[in-house]
């Protein structure tokens, strides 16, 4: 995946199900450009000059830029692509680490707490989710004093036995140990539950440092721990969930983009600010082009596209 395809909003590549919606402005950069005979209105020239990902589940999708007639190839963004799953742990590290310093510098205290399989290894990816949903609601309910829970940021193990362990940085008030016990029981998960202070001061190697924590926590999101966990559900399940506030809200997309971003600096090229359109390649070799709800499609000029453009 290209650093453009990370920064596009709405591609595949951070994880949206559908093609960026463009508007009107775009179906009259497309018209304009038409008219111009800038590109002839169609994305082969383009197509033919695009960056190519190195994703090897990207399935001929594009996006274009209108203004500077640039396409990039689409990753397919799955924690469980070779290519694509680094990235996704790159960003993934940004979010934890960003919330550990959002919360220090707002004063809160941040705990680490490990929760187990409360029926000997029997719990579902559902399971365990709905666990954590009782759990985390009784945690961040209101209470004299505060909540024992504001924000989180949580990553599902799976284990070589295939038990799953959830992995939470919270902030919070202090909630005693045994009552954080008792409650993550009373929610279903079970007895051994692992609960430290994350410190912002200690040196990197110790157990309740930020770096030791982020370090561990990344471990879970390898392309390994997404193969594991897909094999226990059927559904896709996000290895990383956080809450909506944890480190100012920051999102996988909003980690993504600014990596593209930093990366981009670092290649010494300028953001492209589109309008973007999305491209499909087909088997035949025509092309679909989305502009805002629709869909063009455009035939090849002459020679033979599918050799052209793959
Ligand atoms: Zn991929």
């Amino acid at each position: 995946m290209s650093p453009v395809v990370a920064a596009m909003p709405g591609s595949r590549a951070v994880g949206a199900q559908r093609p960026p919606s463009l508007g009107p402005s775009a179906a009259r950069t497309i018209s304009q450009t038409q008219r111009r005979g800038a590109s002839s209105g169609s994305p082969y020239n383009a197509l033919l000059r695009a960056r190519r990902t190195q994703c090897p589940n990207a399935r001929g999708s594009y996006i274009w830029s209108l203004s500077t007639d640039r396409a990039s190839e689409i990753a397919c963004g799955r924690w469980d692509c070779s290519w694509c799953q680094w990235r996704k742990r790159a960003a993934a590290c940004l979010i934890l680490q960003w919330g550990l310093e959002t919360a220090w510098s707002g004063g809160e205290r941040v705990r680490f707490l490990t929760l187990t399989d409360g029926s000997r290894g029997k719990m579902t990816v559902a399971d365990f989710y709905k666990a954590w949903n009782r759990l985390r609601v009784a945690l961040a309910r209101d209470r004299p004093g505060g909540a024992y829970m504001k924000e989180y940021a949580a990553v599902v193990e799976v284990q070589k036995r295939g038990a799953l362990h959830l992995h939470v940085l919270m902030t919070g008030r202090y909630v005693p140990q045994r009552k954080l016990v008792g409650m993550a029981m009373a929610a279903g998960f079970g007895r051994c539950t692992d609960i430290r202070e994350v410190r912002r001061v200690a040196r990197d190697r110790e157990k309740g440092s930020a770096a030791y924590v982020t370090k561990q926590l990344a471990g879970y999101l390898t392309k390994q721990s997404a193969v594991a966990l897909a094999a226990k559900t059927n559904e896709r399940r996000r290895p990383l969930r956080t809450s909506r506030g944890w480190g100012d809200g920051i999102t996988m997309r909003g980690a993504m983009r600014l990596l593209a971003d930093a990366w981009l600096e670092d290649a010494g090229k300028d953001r492209d600010s589109g309008p973007f359109a999305f491209v499909q390649v087909l088997a035949g070799g025509d092309v679909l082009v989305r502009v805002g709800s629709e869909w063009q499609r455009h035939q090849p000029p002459g020679a033979n596209p599918s050799q052209a453009v793959r």
